[in-house]
């Protein structure tokens, strides 16, 4: 049987950034994603783009960036190649571009991968989580390593491990919908006139049942290309992410959703008579599912308050997003300028497991602050920071939530995090 110091299930911008980390600081690391690329929900739900990771000093008006390290390096790398551009707010980004970039800082940084691999079990001694059993095209076998990282998003190996977890809003489990993004291409010009315009309508459509999406307006996205736009607009509400069978009514929903939209501008606004659909998502992207009971729990309070905690690993100040997980609406808070929260490195250690660490979406929080955290940057510092705390928890042979806090928020910082 194979043998790891750590494996990293999951290569989301919290599983890869996890194996760098590690794999940088001279462990053996194993990273299995169960696709054919890094990136996760950018790549196969088309996530884009990456939404504000800074906030503005209210009285310099300088620019804070809060996702640092890592993120930081991805973004700058993702610029150098033509995969982005230089931000205002948000920064859309080329995903294959990403593909090809986390491919080879993964393999820059030593990091094994796995793809096209699904981890379907684990062996537990105790506390302890021995190995993981992994199923594709060679068969079935088992992984064994010394720590393990749950970047799933779903807090699959976390479940499988047994650990406690909740799913969704605290009162009645419904999550926040789920969205299959879509891009059209060959649209002959869009502006903030044609987005009132196509605003208008649709409320109008809406209103007589000639549109059954429940979303409340139409959520349009500029990409790098000028004639192909992101549309960020299905909405499947009271369904679970985490049951098959309400994924696959998801899938089925979302899809026509996509069709009706698509129809509606061709057929009402001359700027897309001529428009393409170009691609959806390979499967439709989940907002929110389960959440770790971890050591801390991140509340709305937290979030409010622009709390500090003694071992701070990340921070962020992203707006608290809710898009209704019953209907439409979506509600915001967003954070003054210069303020934002911290997240401390308990949100990552679940319960019930020794040498287990969860990272990005499903970390422990509750719903609102999950709204915030979920980021695509928020979660590769998630990421960041388990990695560097799983080898610490093997260099100092000791159970992840007692890797020393100092040390770990040191190395973070000399990699030019920002952990408060
Ligand atoms: C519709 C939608 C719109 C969004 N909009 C934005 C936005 O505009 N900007 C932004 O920054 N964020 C946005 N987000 C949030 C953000 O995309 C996600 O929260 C974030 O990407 C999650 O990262 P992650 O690494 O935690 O998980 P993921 O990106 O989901 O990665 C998890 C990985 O684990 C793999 N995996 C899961 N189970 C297994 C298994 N058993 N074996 C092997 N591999 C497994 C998956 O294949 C996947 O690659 C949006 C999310 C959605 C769904």
């Amino acid at each position: 049987m194979k043998k790891y110091d750590i494996v990293v299930v999951g290569g989301g911008f919290a599983g890869a950034a996890a194996a760098i980390s590690a794999g940088r600081l001279g462990k053996s690391v194993l990273l299995i994603e169960k696709y054919n690329c890094l990136g996760g929900a950018a790549c196969y739900d088309l996530v884009n783009p990456f939404m504000p990771y800074f906030t503005t000093d209210p009285v310099s008006g300088e620019r804070i960036d809060l996702s640092c390290g890592l993120f930081t390096e991805i973004a700058d790398r993702l610029r150098a190649l033509g995969g982005a551009k230089n931000d205002k707010r948000s920064l859309p980004f080329n995903e294959e571009v990403l593909k090809y970039l986390l491919n080879t800082m993964v393999i820059e940084s030593g990091v094994d991968l796995l793809y096209q691999t699904y981890v379907i079990g684990v062996k537990k001694n105790g506390e302890r989580i021995k190995s993981v059993c992994i199923s594709n095209v060679s068969g079935n076998s088992e992984i064994e390593a010394d720590c393990f990282i749950d970047a799933t998003g779903d807090a699959n190996l976390a479940v499988m491990a047994r650990c406690p977890y909740k799913l969704g809003r605290e009162d009645d489990n419904l999550c926040q919908p789920m969205t299959l993004c879509f891009r059209l291409a060959g649209v002959k010009s869009y502006d903030s006139e044609l987005k009132a315009r196509i605003n208008a309508l649709y409320s109008e459509y809406q209103a007589c049942g000639k549109i059954k999406n429940p979303r409340e307006n139409v959520l349009i996205f500029r990409t790098l290309v000028d004639d192909i736009l992101h549309f960020n607009t299905t909405r499947v509400v009271k369904l679970d992410p985490t049951n098959a069978e309400d994924v696959t009514r998801a899938e089925i929903i979302a899809r026509e959703q996509v069709f009706e939209m698509y129809t509606f501008l061709r057929e009402n606004f001359v700027e897309f008579s001529e428009s393409t659909l170009i691609s959806t998502g390979m499967q439709i992207g989940v907002r929110e599912s389960r959440m770790i009971e971890g050591e801390y729990t991140l509340t709305k309070e937290d979030l409010l308050s622009c709390s500090r905690f003694d071992d701070s690993i990340a921070v962020c100040n992203y707006d608290i997003d809710i898009h209704s997980p019953d209907g439409s609406g979506t509600s915001h808070y967003y954070f003054p300028k210069g303020e934002y929260y911290a997240i401390p490195y308990r949100c990552l250690i679940p319960k019930n497991a020794e040498n287990l660490l969860v990272a990005g979406r499903c970390v422990s929080a509750t719903h609102d602050a999950q709204a915030s955290l979920r980021i695509m940057p928020t979660c590769a510092t998630l990421g960041e920071a388990a990695g560097v705390a799983a080898v610490l928890s093997l260099l100092n042979n000791a159970r992840v939530r007692d890797v020393d806090i100092a040390q770990l928020r040191e190395i973070l910082k000399n990699n030019g995090a920002k952990v408060d």
